[in-house]
C-alpha cells in the first residue's frame, strides 16, 4: 500500500505546548533509533479499523523522518474465512461455527508461506515488523528467523472468562509465541501462556486532522449530506428516497432504504461495518419497539459502507437489515434509514462519515463484541452524545454519565432506547456529555500519545 507523508507539525499545532513539544522530541528519537531500518506493517485489508489507524500513523511516521510501510496479505476465500473465524473466536462469538482444526491449520500455514516468500525479500535483518491481528500472526516465526524484530498487535479480544478463547488460542499460539513482543488495545486480552513482561496495552486513536475527523463547517456538513442523498432532503415519513417503500438503488452504486432523513429531523445514528457482533438489525428493532418512546422528529440512521463483491459475510447481515426494514410498520419504516456509503473514493467516505456523525443528535454503537470501536472515538471527538454497549475498549472511552452513557447488556434493546430518549428529551446534559467527550479523545485517544507509546516500544525492542 502506497504510504504518503502527513505533516507531524499540522499534527503539533493541534496538541498543547508541552504534548508538541513531547512529540517532536518523540519523531527525533524515533529517528535516531530507526536509522537504516525500516519499519514493516502487515493488515489482513485495507479497511476496517485497523486500515483507519495505518492510514493516519504511517504518514506522519514517515514524516518524521522513518522509513514506515505497509503491506496486504493476499489470501483466498478460504484462508480469509479462517481468519474471519479466529476473529470472531477471539470475540467469543462462535462465527460461522466452522472447525480451527489441523485441516485449517495447513491450509493459514500454507498462503502465510507463500506471503512469506514474498515479504522476506523485503524485510532485512534488524527491521522491525508490525503484525496485525489473528491472520497474520502466522508470519512471525519466519520473520523472526530473518532477523527482525517481530511484534504481534492484536486488535481484538474479549473480557470473557478463560477457556472461551482456547480454541483461537491453541491455534495462534505456536506463532505467537515466537513474537518478541504482544500489543493489545487492553489488559484483559492478554492469554494465560503470554508472560506479562511480553505484553504491552497500547490503545488505538484518531487522527484529528484525518478527512475522517477533521473539522467541518456546518455549510460543508449539509451539503456533503444532501449531495450523497443522505440527509436534507425532501423524503416524507413513510415513502423511500424515491417514493417506493423498497430500497433504492442510487447512481453511485450505494444502496439505500428509506431515501434520506429528511430536513429538520434529529438523526439517531450508527456507523459500522456490516459485521453481525456491531448488531445493526438489533438498533432496527430496538428502533422499532422503541418508537412510541421518541420524538416524532426522530430518525434511525444505519449506515455502512458499500459492500465488497465477494464479502458475503456483510451482504447477509446487510440482507438481513433490508428484510427487517421492509417488515417495519409504514410510520416506522418512514423513520428509519439504511444506508450504504460509496466507497470508490476513500476520502470522500471518510468526509461523510465525518459529516454524519457531526450532523447526528445522538451517536450509537451497539455492537455485542468490540476491540476497541474507533467509530465511539471519532464520535466522541466530534463532541456528541454516545450511547454504547459496554462491551470491550468502550468501556476504556465511555465512563457512563461523564461523556456518554453505557449499556451494560449488550442486548438490553429498551435499555438502548431508553439512553437514547434521554439525551434526546434532555439537551444540556447532551451537551455536556459531549464536551466532556471531546476533551476525553484529546487527552487520551489522539495520535501523538499513539505515536510516541511506539517509540518507546522501539526503543526498547532495539
Ligand atoms: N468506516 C468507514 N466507512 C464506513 C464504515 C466504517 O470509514 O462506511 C470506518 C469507521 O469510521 C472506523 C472503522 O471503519 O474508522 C471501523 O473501526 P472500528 O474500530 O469501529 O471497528 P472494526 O471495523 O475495526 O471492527
Amino acid at each position: 500500500m502506497e504510504v504518503s507523508a502527513a505533516p507531524l507539525a499540522a499534527l503539533a499545532a493541534e496538541l498543547d505546548e508541552v504534548a508538541a513539544r513531547r512529540l517532536t522530541a518523540g519523531a527525533e528519537r524515533a529517528r535516531r533509533l530507526l536509522a537504516g531500518r525500516t519499519v514493516w506493517n502487515v493488515s489482513a485489508a485495507e479497511g476496517g479499523g485497523v486500515g483507519e489507524l495505518l492510514r493516519t500513523m504511517l504518514p506522519y511516521a514517515r514524516d518524521g523522518g522513518v522509513d514506515a510501510r505497509w503491506l496486504v496479505l493476499d489470501g483466498d476465500a478460504e484462508f480469509f474465512r479462517i481468519a474471519a473465524r479466529l476473529h470472531a473466536v477471539m470475540h467469543a462469538d462462535p462465527g460461522d461455527g466452522g472447525e480451527l482444526g489441523p485441516e485449517e491449520m495447513a491450509h493459514y500455514d500454507r498462503v502465510l508461506g507463500a506471503n512469506l516468500e514474498e515479504v522476506r525479500e523485503s524485510v532485512a535483518s534488524g527491521d522491525v515488523v508490525l503484525l496485525h491481528d489473528p491472520a497474520t500472526a502466522g508470519l512471525a516465526p519466519g520473520l523472526h528467523r530473518r532477523g527482525a524484530r517481530v511484534v504481534w498487535r492484536c486488535h481484538v479480544g474479549t473480557d470473557a472468562p478463560d477457556g472461551i478463547l482456547d480454541r483461537a488460542w491453541a491455534f495462534l499460539e505456536p506463532a505467537v509465541a515466537q513474537a518478541d513482543r504482544v500489543v493489545l488495545s487492553r489488559p484483559t486480552y492478554r492469554p494465560g501462556f503470554l508472560e506479562a513482561e511480553a505484553v504491552r496495552v497500547i490503545a488505538p486513536s484518531v487522527d484529528p486532522l484525518s478527512p475522517k475527523n477533521r473539522r467541518l463547517e456546518p455549510a460543508e456538513v449539509a451539503r456533503l449530506l444532501t449531495d450523497a442523498g443522505l440527509a436534507g432532503g425532501a423524503s416524507a415519513p413513510g415513502t423511500a428516497g424515491d417514493g417506493a417503500d423498497r430500497p433504492a438503488e442510487p447512481a453511485d452504486g450505494a444502496m439505500r432504504a428509506g431515501g434520506s432523513v429528511p430536513a429538520g429531523a434529529r438523526t439517531v445514528l450508527q456507523v459500522s461495518r456490516w459485521d453481525r457482533l456491531k448488531d445493526m438489525s438489533g438498533l432496527l428493532i430496538a428502533f422499532a419497539e422503541g418508537f412510541e418512546e421518541l420524538p416524532e422528529d426522530v430518525h434511525l440512521l444505519l449506515a455502512g459502507a458499500a459492500v465488497a463483491p465477494h464479502d458475503s459475510a456483510a451482504a447477509e447481515v446487510l440482507d438481513g437489515c433490508l428484510e427487517i426494514w421492509q417488515g417495519l410498520e409504514p410510520e416506522v419504516r418512514g423513520r428509519a434509514h439504511v444506508a450504504c456509503l460509496p466507497t470508490a473514493d476513500r476520502d470522500h467516505n471518510a468526509l461523510l462519515v465525518n459529516a454524519l456523525q457531526r450532523h447526528a443528535a445522538v451517536v450509537v454503537q451497539k455492537s455485542l463484541a468490540e476491540g476497541f470501536g474507533l467509530t465511539v472515538t471519532e464520535a466522541l471527538w466530534k463532541g456528541r452524545p454516545v450511547v454504547a454497549t459496554a462491551v470491550g475498549g468502550i468501556q476504556d472511552q465511555i465512563t457512563d454519565g461523564t461523556n456518554g452513557l453505557l449499556v451494560p447488556d449488550p442486548t438490553d434493546l429498551h435499555g438502548v432506547i431508553t439512553c437514547v430518549a434521554r439525551l434526546l428529551a434532555e439537551p444540556a446534559f447532551a451537551e455536556r456529555l459531549g464536551e466532556a467527550a471531546h476533551d476525553r479523545v484529546r487527552r487520551e485517544f489522539l495520535s501523538d500519545r499513539h505515536l510516541l507509546q511506539y517509540v518507546d516500544l522501539v526503543d526498547e525492542l532495539l
